[in-house]
Parts: structure tokens; sequence; C-alpha cells
């Protein structure tokens, strides 16, 4: 057995937030009590799931609670329970570090809140986006000593820290099984809303308003005054006296553990469901949205569903779950249900209770299982027509949720064609027809000109590119109205044939545009002579270009820059190009159209010079041109040096000329 408890260090990123969390002015202190009794009571859930899949395991489930045992003069408070415990591995995993990827992105969010100053904003925005629960403690705390024993396993371990920079890890013999917490209290400060915490009054009102809802017994012992019962012959002599009374001390339970997906909406509040959201999803923020729905008949089941209002940090890693908890008639069976929930929404947090399913289903049958396929369905329309609903009704709420979960939203039309019609309707769009509003494609159409039968769109890295991009020019000119589409999974949906209401999308970076063809008063004869005088040109640049162009060609979607490049209607688009490459997939470099633009001058003066001979000496000037187009569309040249000594050729060029006259 180790006499010497050892020590550790925290990693950096756990100093970092245990700082901030023992200096934070962070007002909501209380919560730590709601994160010690949400984390006993997924202890209590797993040991009985547990014991109902591992008949072997030697542990007894008759009675899991959850006990508080305040004390006054020693200023601790215990929170403790009898479920599935940690061995010393875990504890030194998950207390120890932070046991979360994105350990790099937390470090730039506390860089950040650093240069903010430690704040309350700073430190809530913080807290609210990564979940700090266990630590937490060391709001309220000035020591904190974890003593637990997991369940099958003989010793136990205990785990103590100042929160300061390092902490102890220590073998338990003697341990009960399950954990226990135990907190050397700050002096009260209500100033700094440190209440008291050993007060049972106080605990009692926190438990009733952050956890009443835990589906398991939380304890507190009461001390109750109760008349002393005397033996019969005595009583009629004092009846004249005040009957005597003693003191007696009971374990009381102090929540109500009302499921509330059991509930109708009626009776249950909004701070109850706010509570409840926190605990299922280990947020620290107020859900967006909540959403009951409770189904009979065939499948029954009822499910509390919540939209957060803050993106987790980790919403676009690799390893994000589906954030839905399963449960049989109240029995927590599995968090994290991927069945459950497209991962389009994997931002939707709660809890879904199937009546019919057997208490020990694998994940094996529920990939098969015909009632969590209904479920899921029905789940998947009610999420989105409730974006619908928002939208229509709280626009700025639906903002905060689009700015938030949009992009991951947007997954959907690409991944799950069944409800592509009523994602496009609950998705909105930047466009040109305003800078800062979003608009739905209804609202697009609404706004279409006599003749347009399509919606155009421009894909691109950012707003900036793609307003400026020379594709616009002719679009603006005429006041066509264009979606800009700048998340990366924009690439993706546009490609994949999406249509809305019988239109179709096209890029205005691709494919044949003919804006003149919409324009009653174009004139079709002027448009021949100009290929005719063009023709010779063309056909030359083609070929002088041919390693980067596939045809060259006159344009209608300039008005101002002398040429731009357009794909095929069925080509990808140079960003997704991009991406593609940058997910290390190889193929050929695919050529575009080189467009003219047959009214700008430098495009008049190269078909005169070509029409005067001595075609060699207009081949650099071809190749800036379709450099130009290039830089023009926000792209990237292939060689940039060949290009700044293409032009500072050109320029010399045009100053000797200029001073020869
Ligand atoms: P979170 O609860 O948000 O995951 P915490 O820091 O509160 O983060 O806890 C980290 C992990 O430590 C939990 O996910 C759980 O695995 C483990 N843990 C915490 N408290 C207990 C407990 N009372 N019993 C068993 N495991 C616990």
């Amino acid at each position: 057995m180790s006499a010497q408890p050892e020590v550790h260090e925290f990693q950096a990123e756990t100093r970092q937030l245990l700082d901030l969390m023992v200096h934070s002015i962070y007002s909501n202190k209380d919560s730590f009590l709601r994160e010690l009794i949400s984390n006993a009571s997924d202890a209590l859930d797993k040991l009985r799931l547990e014991s109902l899949l591992d008949k072997d395991l030697d542990v007894d489930t008759s009675d899991l609670h959850i006990t508080l045992i305040p004390d006054a003069e020693k200023r601790t408070l215990v929170v403790a329970d009898n479920g599935i415990g940690m061995t010393r591995d875990e504890v030194v995993g998950l207390i120890g570090t932070l046991a979360r990827s994105g350990t790099a992105e937390l470090r730039r969010s506390l860089a950040e809140a650093r240069e903010k100053g430690v704040s309350d904003a700073a430190a809530e925005e913080l807290i609210g986006q990564f979940g700090i629960g266990f630590y937490s403690t060391f709001m309220v705390a000035e020591k904190v000593t974890l003593v637990t024993r997991k369940a099958g396993e003989t010793t136990g371990t205990r785990w103590e820290s100042t929160g300061d920079g390092t902490y102890t890890i220590d073998d338990v013999p003697d341990a009960p099984q399950g954990t226990s917490v135990t907190l050397a209290l700050k002096p009260v400060d209500t100033e700094d809303h440190l209440y008291d915490y050993a007060d049972k009054t106080k605990l009692r009102q926190l438990v009733k308003r952050y956890s009443d809802f835990i589906a398991w017994p939380i304890r507190m012992d009461v001390e109750k005054t109760v008349p002393v019962e005397k033996p019969e012959s005595e009583s009629d002599e004092d009846t004249d006296k005040a009957p005597e009374t003693k003191t007696v001390v009971e374990a009381e339970t102090i929540n109500s553990m009302k499921a509330l997906w059991a509930k109708s909406r009626s009776e249950v509040s909004e701070e109850e469901y706010h509570e409840f959201y926190r605990h299922v999803s280990h947020a620290w923020d107020a859900p967006l949205e909540t959403i009951t729905l409770q189904a009979e008949g065939t499948f029954e089941y009822q499910a509390l569903l919540f939209i957060p209002t803050q993106p987790p940090f980790d919403l676009f890693m690799r390893d994000s779950k589906v954030g839905i908890h399963l449960y049989v008639k109240r029995v927590f069976i599995m968090d994290d249900c991927a069945e459950l929930m497209p991962e389009y929404l994997r931002f939707v947090k709660g809890v879904v209770d199937a009546a019919d399913l057997s208490l020990n289903v694998s994940r094996e049958i529920l990939q098969q299982d015909r009632q969590i396929r209904a479920i899921r369905r029905r789940l998947t329309k009610k999420v989105i027509s409730t974006v619908t609903e928002m939208r229509d009704s709280r626009p700025d709420d639906y903002r905060t949720f689009w700015d938030g979960f949009g992009r991951v939203f947007k997954e959907g039309l690409v991944n799950d064609p069944d409800n592509r019609d009523a994602l496009l309707k609950a998705s909105s769009f930047a466009s040109t027809h305003s800078e800062e509003e979003l608009t739905t494609l209804a609202d697009y159409i609404g706004r279409m000109k006599s003749g347009q039968d399509t919606i155009y769109y421009m894909t691109g890295e950012s707003r900036q590119q793609i307003v400026n991009s020379p594709h616009m020019e002719a679009f603006r000119a005429k006041g066509i109205e264009v979606l800009v589409l700048s998340d990366p999974v924009d690439e993706m949906w546009v490609s994949a044939g999406a249509e809305f209401d019988g239109k179709t999308f096209q890029s205005i970076a691709k494919g044949a545009v003919d804006l003149d063809a919409d324009d009653e008063d174009s004139d079709d004869t002027s448009k021949d002579d100009q290929e005719k005088a063009y023709a010779d040109l063309l056909s030359w640049l083609t070929t002088t270009l041919s390693d980067d162009v596939s045809e060259t060609r006159l344009s209608s979607r300039l008005t101002e820059s002398p040429a731009c490049l357009v794909g095929d209607t069925f080509s990808m688009s140079p960003q997704l190009e991009k991406l593609y490459r940058a997910s290390g997939q190889q193929f050929p470099k695919s050529k575009r159209a080189l467009e003219l633009n047959p009214d700008h001058p430098l495009v008049e003066a190269l078909n005169k010079a070509y029409a005067n001979g001595d075609h060699d000496k207009l081949v650099p000037t071809a190749k800036l041109v379709y450099g130009m187009a290039v830089i023009a569309e926000g792209g990237e040249l292939e060689d940039p040096a060949e290009f700044a000594k293409l032009l500072a050729g050109s320029l010399t060029e045009s100053f000797a000329a200029g001073s020869d006259s």
C-alpha cells in the first residue's frame, strides 16, 4: 500500500481553467451542486445498467441514491453516491485532466478570456461553451477531496486538490462503493455570491431549483422534533403539562424525482426544462428551444428535446456525438444514441423514452429496430418543422440558431434527400439583396425578375470574394439577386441536384449564362457582329492558353472587368477542388472557359493588335488576361512570380511607349 500520496501536476490548460474558476467573479456559484448531483446521477444510471447487462457484477443495487451531508461546524459539504465509481486510472484521466478533445480550442478560448480579463462574461462564455463540470467545485471550495471505488473492484482511490497547480492521488483500502466528494467550503461571502453551502435550508432550495427531476433520491438528514411517547400509565397525570418532545434525525428525500418528459408541457415550468437541459447536455447555457413529443399507438414513446443556444466547441470535430439519451420506461439505457437522430442534427440534446424496447437492447439491435427508425424519422421532421416555426415567429432566436448551427443543419441537404425540401424551407441564405439580412428561398423567388426561372448563386470563401467577383457584374447591373454561399457545405448541396419549388439552382460562375435572353431590348444582330469580329482572336487565345483554359468565348456576364473564368455546368468549383485536395484526394486540374468582355477597352485593343499581326508579341498579354481573371475571382495563381514578371514587362513597355510619343 502506498504510504505517501502521489503528487501530480495538472496539465497547463486545466491549471488555467482552474485559475479562472477559483478567481472568476462568475456569479452562478450555486451551480457546482447541480454539477456534482448530475455526475452522481449519471454514475447511478451507469451502475444500474451495468448490473442489468453483467449478472456477475457483485454489487448491491437495491438502494441507489445520492446523499448530501452538510456539516455547519466543520464547514464541509459531502455529495456522495453509491453508483458505478471510478478506477484509479479513470480518476487521473477524467478528473485530473480535462477529459475532452479540443484542448487546443480551449487554449485559444482561455487566451482570449485572459485578454478580455477574467471577467464574469469571459468566464461565463467559456464555461457555457466547455461545460466545466467537476471543476466548478473550486468556485466554492478551498479543498476538494474525492474518494471513489469502482463497482467490482476492491481498492478505492482518493483524489485531493486545493485547485492550485497539483493534486494528490492515493489508494484507499476500505472505500465504500461509489463516489463521495467532500468540499472544504470557502467562507461565506454573499457579495461574491458565495452562500452558506453547509446550510440545509440553502441546500434544499438549490436541489429544488436545479435537480428536482433527478431520477434518483437525493437524501439529506433532517432533525425533527417529535413528541416523546410515554407508557400508558403515566399519560393521565400530566395532561396539563406541555407534551415532552425530542429531536430525531431522519434521512429525507428532498427531490420529487419526476420525469419531465412524461409530463405534459403545462405541468412543467420553463425553469425546470432549462435545468433538465443543463443536466442532459452537460451544458451551462439555456436552451433556445424546447421540443416535447408524446406518441401513443403502435409505438409508444416520449421525447423531450432541446436546441441549445451556444454551439459546443466540438460541433465540427470528428468525434462530435449525437446528444440523445435513450430510456426505456424511465430506465436509462444509453447516452449519445446515434440511431435516434441524424448526424446533421447532432446539436439537438435530450431524451427519448421508448416503452416497448427491451432493457438490454444493444446498439446492434437498435440499428435494425423498426421502432427506433420510426422514432428517428418523426423526431427529424419535428426538429426541422420547429426550426421553420422559429424562423417565422421568432426571427432573432432563429438568427442565433442559424449563426450557430446553420452550417451543420445544411449537411442535411446533402445527406438526407428525403427531407431536402423541408430543410431548404427551414434554411436561410445570404444574398446580394441585403448585406446583413438573410433570405429564405421563398422570398428570393418572390423577388425574381420576370422571365427568370432559376435561382442564381455563387459559392466562394467569403462574402467579399463572392460579391466582388467579375461573375457578379452583369447580375448587379441588371439587378438580379444572387445567393452568396460561403460555407464549405454549400458546395456540396448545390452540386447534389437540389431544387426548390420547381426551380433549379444555377451557379453564376458555371455554364453559359445568357442574361440577354431575359432582356427584351437585347440586340441579337450586334451580338452576331461581335462574334464575327472576335472569332480569330478567340481561337488563337484558346490555343495559346490551352494549358489553362478549355475554350475562350465572349461573355454576357461582364460589364466592368475584361475577363472571367467559367466552369461547365457540372464541373467542380475551384473551392470544391481545393477542399478535396486539402482532404488528400488527387485529381487532374480542371480547365475552365475564359470569357472576354467584348466592350472592354483592353479586349478591344487586344483584338486590334491581333488583327495587325505579330501574334507572338501578344502571348504575355494573353497570359496576363488569364491571370487577372484568376485573381479577380479570389483564386490563386499557379505561378505568381511569372505573373509579376509579365506585369512588370508590360508596364515598362507602356511607359517606354508613353515617353516615345
Ligand atoms: P462531465 O460531467 O461534463 O463529463 P466532469 O468534469 O463533471 O465532466 O466529469 C468528468 C467525468 O468524470 C464524468 O464524465 C464521469 O465519467 C466521471 N465522474 C465524475 N463524477 C463522477 C461520479 N460521481 N461517479 C462516477 N464517475 C464520475
